[in-house]
Formats: C-alpha cells, structure tokens, sequence
C-alpha cells in the first residue's frame, strides 16, 4: 500500500499481474475510480508506523499529529499501529535471544527489477528484519501492515515474496541469508500476525519460474497495447487478481466472469428449488467478486457522469441534502438570546465519552485508571467471515436445540 514504485509491475500489484497478463495493458488510460477512504486511513497508519519505528516510540505519543490526508491520531488510530510496532519489537527480542544480531529497515526501497525484468523498479517494504548467527546462518523476515478488513493470506503472498527477493539483492546480509519469513500485521482481523516461513532456495525458484515469466509476458502485451487488441486468451479473472484492476468496471473478461457466476454457477443452485443453508454456503464465496463488480460499476458510471459524459439511462441528481447548520452560531446565539430562550432549549450538555476522557488524562495514568474501571464495552454484533477466518467462531445453539432444552426442562428454573 505504501509502496513507493517507479513501477508498472509492482509488489502490491503483483497478485494481478502474474495471474492476469493482460491486467497492466488493460489497465492503460483507466481512471482510478475505487473508494478511497479505507486506503488513504491505511496510508495514514502506515505512516504513523514508520514514525514510530524511526523514533522508537509509542503509537499513543503522536496523538493528535496529522498525519496525511488530514488524518489526526487517535486512540483507535494509535491502537492499530500499536499492535504492528509491539509485533516488530518482539520479533527483533526473539531473534537476540537466540543469539542473532539483527539490522531493522524500515520503509526501505528494495529492487525488483532483477525479477520483473523493468529498469529501476522497486518496491517499499513496510518492515524488514535482517538477523544473523554467528554460525553464519542468517535470516531475512519480512513484515508488512495490512490495515483492511478483508483477510490477506501470507503463505505464498508474491507481494512478500517480491520484497524479501529484492532486500536480497540489497546484499544487507553476508553470506546470505537461506531462510525468510513473511509476517502479515492485520488488526483488523486479529491481534495476532499470520506467518510463512520458506526457504530463500523456494522464493528464488519462484521468482524463476513463476514472477519472471509473468512479468515478461505482462510487459510484452503492455508494450504492444497500441498495435493490437487484447487477446481474449491472456485476460484471467478472478477474485485476487480483479480486486486492485483499474479496469474491472469496464473489463469484457470479468463481465464473462460475473455472468457465468451468477448464470451458470447460481443457477445450478437454484435448479434444485427453494434453496436450503448448504446452497447459501455455496453461493457465499462468490459474493465478493460479484459485490466488488457491482461497486465498481457505480463507481465508474459516476466517474463518467461526473466528466460530463452520457450513461444512457442514468442520470446524475442531488442526493440527500446535509444537515442544517447555522451560517455563523455567533449571529444565531445572538438572536436566540434576544428572544429570551432559556439555557436549556438553546444549548447541550452532554457527559463525554471514555475516548475523549482517556485522551485528557493521558498524562494522569492514575486517574485513567479509575476511569477505565467504569467503562463497559458492548460486544460486536456477529458477523459472518469465511471458515478461514482467525477470529473465533461464536457459538449459537440452533433455535431447535434451545425450544428442546426449555421442554426438556433443563433451561427452566
Ligand atoms: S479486471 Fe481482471 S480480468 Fe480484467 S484485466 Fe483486470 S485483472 Fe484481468
């Protein structure tokens, strides 16, 4: 996310242009039409993150700096970024206990053109760790902060991989290293971070025989985008590698793909009858693709009404109109007052919330204390996930087990 490439073929990209060859030529020329809320809060977190591990601080000491996008730390804010700089300083302690000694490089340009076969390309890892033994063995961990709700797996990540390859190549390491491990922090999704660890012999076979021929034929198709039309062949949908594509709202191949999901696939479901809950567990994964297509559209159906281009059948009208504000509250009070309101109907005065409180007493660790004893916290409403989601599943009795357990008598009292 916060990588800084002079690339077309880069590292956060990667899980698109391996699989999908015609991915970077069909993204040519297409607007940026995602929302991009939860990425430019994801930069902000990055960067309050390389702050921390550039300063050795706590997340909670910046609170309140702007960061970019007009971000301000906060609680929560810091909480996040917490976990990721708690996850790297212990994974720093680990390694010297073990008797390593270990270089940490954070926000660090790494090359990638060796593997991607384009002049200059780097990639930013958020977070790499260098650890060597005495023995002479050594070892390369890399971490990266996710900071979505959508759950990215690390084992075969290309994105790590790319950048454990390319802080080899940076020779940081003598001999070099032979194994790696690629973190993944995502606090949105567990406090805990997913590790793989490969041997540097599997990443380099990899980056030989899977990154580098992608990466040619990429590049090949890009180079002639202007000659010839994209082949039918060479386009690959699929759920990863159509996510980050500029061009899913307008891409032939992922409207081939979406139709035969909801045609041919729903459609076997539905062929059955009514649909039964083992029928809506087969439909659930495909919900995302075929949500993200959706999302994408509207998106660029405003993006075009927005430049003054005709959608047929769509319009651009007001939405819903914002909430009444005063003009200037000094005028407005003014005027209430002449008209003799008493306190109450003109002002508010609410009793703050714990977020605030602890802000103002975050210097008074005592007091914070006794304030917190009173705070409570309501639980989250359940939420479905994917079975391979890390956060414990909630035990619900099925609504028959409970009427049998209050016949049964073994619920009365
Ligand atoms: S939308 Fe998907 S299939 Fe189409 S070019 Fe992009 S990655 Fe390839």
């Amino acid at each position: 996310m916060n990588d800084e490439y002079h690339a077309l073929l880069s590292p956060s990209g990667a899980a698109k242009w391996l699989a999908c060859p015609n991915s970077i030529a069909a993204e040519d020329g297409q607007p940026d039409v995602s929302d991009k809320t939860a990425s430019e809060l994801g930069t902000a977190k990055h960067e309050l993150l390389a702050l921390c591990l550039k300063y050795s601080q706590e997340a909670k000491t910046y609170l309140g700096h702007e960061l970019k996008f007009g971000y301000k730390v906060d609680a929560d804010i810091a909480n996040d970024v917490q976990i990721v700089v708690d996850g790297v300083h212990d994974r720093i302690k680990a390694y010297q206990l073990t008797g390593a000694a270990t270089e940490m490089y954070s926000e660090q340009n790494v090359p990638i053109s060796h593997i991607t076969a384009e002049k200059d390309a780097t990639g930013a890892a958020d977070v790499i760790i260098v650890a060597q033994w005495p023995s002479d063995r050594a070892e390369i961990c890399v971490i990266d902060a996710k900071f979505g709700y959508r759950a990215v797996e690390v084992e075969e990540n290309p994105q790590l991989m790319l950048y454990a390859l390319g802080a080899l190549e940076k020779n940081w390491v003598v001999p070099e290293a032979q194994t790696a491990v690629l973190v993944i922090h995502q606090p949105a999704v567990s406090e805990e971070p997913s590790e793989w660890a490969v041997t540097v012999s599997h990443l380099k076979r990899w980056a030989k025989e899977t990154a580098t021929p992608a990466a040619n034929k990429a590049l090949l198709i890009y180079a002639m985008r202007d000659g010839r039309a994209l082949k039918e062949e060479d386009f690959n949908p699929g759920e990863k590698q159509c996510q980050w594509c500029r061009s899913k709202a307008v891409c032939p191949a992922r409207l081939e793909k979406v139709k035969e999901v909801v045609g041919d696939d729903f459609s076997a479901i539905a062929d059955a009858g009514m649909l039964i809950p083992s029928d809506l567990g087969d439909i659930w994964p495909m919900l995302d693709f075929v949500e993200d297509w959706i999302k994408a559209v509207r998106g660029r159906v405003e993006y075009e009404l927005l430049q003054g281009n005709e959608v047929p059948g769509t319009k651009l009208v007001e939405g819903r109109r914002g909430n009444r504000s005063w003009e200037s509250d000094d005028e407005a009070e003014a005027l209430l007052k002449s008209f003799r309101l008493k306190q109450e109907e003109m002002y508010s005065f609410k009793l703050l919330g714990p977020k605030p409180i602890l802000e103002l007493l975050k210097d008074q660790p005592r007091r914070a204390k006794k304030v917190e004893s009173l705070i409570t916290q309501k639980s989250g409403k359940p939420h479905v996930a994917h079975i391979s989601d890390k956060r414990p599943m909630l035990e619900i009795k099925p609504v028959v087990e409970e009427f049998q357990a209050v016949e049964d008598g073994s619920d009365l009292v």
